[in-house]
């Protein structure tokens, strides 16, 4: 963490040059992992236009007036996407006492500092799946879309919906205790399809249910499914009508079939996943299996978690790693996901690395992270891959995470949509004639 106020200090320095319409950028480095899954191109050299790229090749000319960023002997790969975060929420506080100790203002201003580090750690794109407090996402993805802040390109859900008595009934604690504030119960067809609609009319990209219990909640165990089947199918129904999907939390395995049955857009966690569900998965076209599996250790580890979720978290994921190896083994396309600030915010390699670790090929777990979740997102058209067309989302490492996968933990160079957010790689920013980024 000891760089990171001088990135901080470089990334606003380098925003408003950038701001200049369809300024040419040429970025080069030994080698380049596209994101589509093909053997590196070493050398490799991309043209930049505006938020666009342009042009990807071996070797590129530099035109006049294009600004040439040389990125040495590191490894240029597209803007990771994490398809599970909650940027909103503290590393240090569960979120049950954020109910009762803290404001949504304060969870705006932590908002802030999470999205930051996890763009300079190399995440351009995040799925947000949910805050403490409803719609601080939205206001996030708005200041982040507007440049006040800088962050990871944001879909959000809102204010999850979850059943009552579920894992995300606010109001558990004590019957004379409510959390006014926080109206994210539905129960039954009808409210749910309310709860769809009002999430949609504030700003939602996707709807959150928890369709099981959680690790990190008491009550209900994290396998228990929490909604009926025709209360899941009601969400999807309602959130498809607006073109939008639903994403599952769901650790049991009757919960995530459920799930899968409805046509939710994927299952995230899918603790439980059995070879009956892999195999509706793998029938399946439209329902993706988003595993969160490095939080495992980070949950054993923190001090704000009571022993008895502790003991849970150890069943569970033990549980999870032998699903994941199921699916992995069964060819099952699988997303990538943290569950950031489960695993500190900023850290969100580490599902990489720990996935590698499990038995994936490197190249398959970059792909998982880039292309496949761009593709689970619905947002191919844009993102995912170092192509011609899409959005200059680039990010670079020094030396070969083919090799060693562990290189992902240290970024050392951010694009996102053209503007240059973290480089700690090229020695200067070498103007070929008038303009340049200085
Ligand atoms: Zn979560």
């Amino acid at each position: 963490m000891g760089s990171r106020p001088a990135a901080v200090a470089l990334a606003l320095f380098l925003l408003v040059p950038s701001a200049s319409p369809a300024q040419t950028i040429i970025v080069k480095a030994a080698r380049l992992i596209d994101g589509r899954g093909g053997p590196p191109l070493e050398p490799a050299m991309v043209r930049i236009a505006g938020d666009r790229i342009e042009e990807v090749a071996g070797t590129i000319q530099v035109p006049a007036g294009a600004t040439l960023i040389d990125l040495g002997n590191a490894t240029i790969l597209p803007g990771l996407i994490d398809l599970h975060t909650h940027l909103t929420d503290r590393d240090d506080v569960h979120w049950e006492s954020a109910l009762t100790t803290t404001t949504p203002p304060e969870a705006a201003l932590w908002a802030a500092r999470n999205a930051r580090l996890t763009l300079m750690a190399g995440f351009t794109t995040c799925r947000d799946m949910g805050p403490t407090w409803p719609y601080v996402d939205v206001e996030l993805r708005k200041a982040i879309d507007a440049g006040a802040v800088p962050g990871p390109r944001l879909m959000v859900a809102g204010n999850y919906v979850s059943s009552t008595g579920g894992a995300g009934d606010a109001r558990q604690f004590s019957v004379y205790l409510d959390v006014p504030i926080v109206r994210n119960l539905a129960d039954g067809p009808d409210e749910i399809v309310k709860a769809v609609r009002t999430n949609f009319k504030y700003g939602a990209d996707f709807i959150k249910i928890l369709v099981t219990g959680a690790v990190l909640s008491k009550g209900i165990p994290p396998g228990a499914q929490q909604y009926s089947d025709a209360e899941i199918q009601a969400a999807v129904t309602e959130a498809n009508r607006w073109g939008r999907p639903v994403a599952a939390h769901a650790h049991g395995a009757e919960g995530i079939k459920a799930a899968i049955r409805a046509g939710v857009r994927t299952v995230d966690h899918g603790s439980y996943l059995d070879d009956e569900a892999v195999t509706m998965l793998k029938q399946s076209r439209r329902t993706y299996y988003v595993p969160t599996l490095a939080i495992g250790s980070y949950i054993q580890e923190a001090p704000q978690v009571p022993e008895s979720e502790k003991a849970r978290g150890r069943v569970v994921n033990e549980i999870a790693v032998g699903a994941f190896k199921r699916a992995l083994a069964a060819g099952l396309p699988i997303g990538l996901a943290t569950d950031a600030p489960v695993m500190p915010h900023g850290l969100n390699a580490r599902e990489i690395e720990y996935r590698v670790s499990l038995g994936e090929a490197a190249m398959h777990a970059i792909v998982a992270a880039t292309s496949l979740n761009a593709e689970i997102l619905g947002m191919q058209d844009r993102i995912g891959s170092v192509t011609a067309g899409k959005l200059a989302d680039l990010i670079a490492v020094s030396g070969n995470p083919l090799t060693t996968i562990g290189v992902l933990r240290d970024m050392r160079f951010v694009m996102k949509g053209g503007v240059v957010f973290k480089d700690d790689l090229s020695p200067r920013k070498v103007a070929t004639s008038s303009g340049g980024r200085q």
